[in-house]
């Protein structure tokens, strides 16, 4: 098993902790704080351990230069906010100038580093890159769940360097996403959603071998409806994977799961909040007319029946566009159902989740993930590079499974 926080001693040492606080930012400011939250636990205790604890992070996608609209400095502000404590925060991520800061700090200091994709070496996973972020710490902590899936210098590269742990989020992370791979209990449903089909085709090949059914909304929806022959008008679809989602429904068939897509959408006149809009079934969308929300009655009637006698249920990707209201209400009912589901609810996306937040319903679902690309590589079944990076230990005997009761 993988070494954790209290498998490592932290007292009067530096600890380089990787978050995840890539947040989406606003005028300067951050517009939504839940992935500097969820880093709160491991923070907060490595305070009271007395390390010093210093932060890092990616934020954009500056593309390996210094982007003055991505400096991490809102980040360290709402953090400190957070924490109700001062968060110093240097200008660079390795170098001279950061060795000086941390030196300055003393034990339960917070600081955070500037965003690592300012360096061409932290996507690269640049060795030389990696040793200069060893370099600033005794020990290194990776709490960046939503990361974890790329395998970049401050995921990877530095826990190869220093003694590495999980910190309490990748852990409850593991944890809960891990009832939808050991042994899960059926049906399982996996609910795919969301722009694009490119993004998650290979995860969804893979979950053909665990899932009994899968409901498909949203673009990725389209493409489907269009490899079966369906006139797709102006909806989004991706032309160029229409084969590789009628090979996908071909699997689907071999491996005995039912692929569910839309029966009926609503579709629209222009791509926009007000545009003129109705119901009509998905192998009749009228020419000059594109599919926002895949929830139409019909639609909705049949991802209900298979979601009530779910077991497990695994949800990544809005089926509408749930930014507008009028094409809202599929996601909306979706998640509805979700919350009244007697099963293992499993949420993973940014906007999945923010939908669900939107709706009011995070309390009623069983695990709401922080990171979408990493959530989906693991229900996929595939191995998190930076988990793998970790330490191992020996699992004591009285070791407890259920790593929640860490937070507490
Ligand atoms: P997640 O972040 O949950 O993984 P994605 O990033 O894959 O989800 O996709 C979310 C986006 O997909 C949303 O912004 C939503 O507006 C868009 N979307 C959903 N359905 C459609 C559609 N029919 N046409 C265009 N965009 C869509
Ligand atoms: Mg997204």
């Amino acid at each position: 098993m993988k070494k954790k926080l209290k498998d490592m001693d932290f007292k009067n040492k530096k600890a380089l902790v990787r978050v995840d606080f890539n947040v989406p930012l606003k005028n300067g400011e951050v517009a939504d704080d839940t992935r500097i939250e969820a880093a709160l636990p491991t923070i907060e205790y490595l305070i009271n351990e007395k390390a010093k604890v210093i932060l890092m992070s990616h934020l954009g996608r500056p593309g390996g230069k210094v982007d003055e609209s991505l400096r991490m400095d809102p980040v360290a502000e709402k953090l400190a906010d957070l924490l109700g404590k001062p968060v110093s925060k240097v200008d660079d991520c390795i170098g001279p100038e950061v060795e000086d800061a941390i030196a300055d700090m003393e034990d339960g200091d917070v600081l955070v580093l500037e965003n690592t994709r300012f360096y061409p070496g932290e996507k690269a996973n640049d060795e030389d890159f990696a040793k200069k972020l060893a370099k600033l710490a005794d020990a290194y902590v990776n709490d960046a769940f939503g990361a974890a899936h790329r395998a970049h210098a401050s995921t990877t590269g530095v826990a190869k360097l220093l003694p590495a742990g999980a910190g309490f989020l990748m852990q409850q992370e593991l944890n809960a996403l891990s009832k939808a791979t050991d042994n899960p209990e059926h049906p399982y449903v996996a609910i795919m959603g969301g722009a694009k089909i490119s993004d998650k085709m290979e995860a969804i090949r893979s979950l053909l071998n665990r899932v009994d059914y899968l409901l498909v909304g949203g673009g990725i929806a389209n493409t489907f409806l269009l490899a079966k022959g369906y006139d797709m008008g102006d909806s989004l679809v991706e032309e160029d994977m229409v084969e590789l989602a009628q090979d996908l429904m071909e699997e689907a068939k071999e491996k005995g799961v039912e692929l569910v897509l839309p029966i009926d959408v609503v579709v629209a006149d222009e791509f926009k909040e007000d545009a003129t809009h109705k119901v009509v079934d998905a192998d009749k969308i009228p020419a000059g007319w594109q599919s926002l929300d895949s929830g139409g009655p019909k639609t909705l009637k049949k991802f209900k029946e298979i979601i009530s006698k779910a077991r497990i249920i695994s949800w990544n990707g809005p089926i509408g566009v749930f930014e507008m209201k009028e094409f809202a209400k599929g996601t909306n009912e979706l998640a509805k159902a979700l919350a009244e589901a007697d099963a293992v609810t499993i949420i993973g996306g940014g906007e999945s989740a923010a939908a669900i937040k939107k709706a009011g319903l995070e309390d009623s679902m069983t695990h709401i993930s922080t990171g979408g690309g990493a959530s989906l590589d693991f229900l996929a079944g595939k191995n998190l590079p930076g988990v793998d990076a970790l330490d191992e230990v020996e699992p004591t005997d009285f070791e407890e499974i259920d790593d929640i009761e860490d937070l507490e």
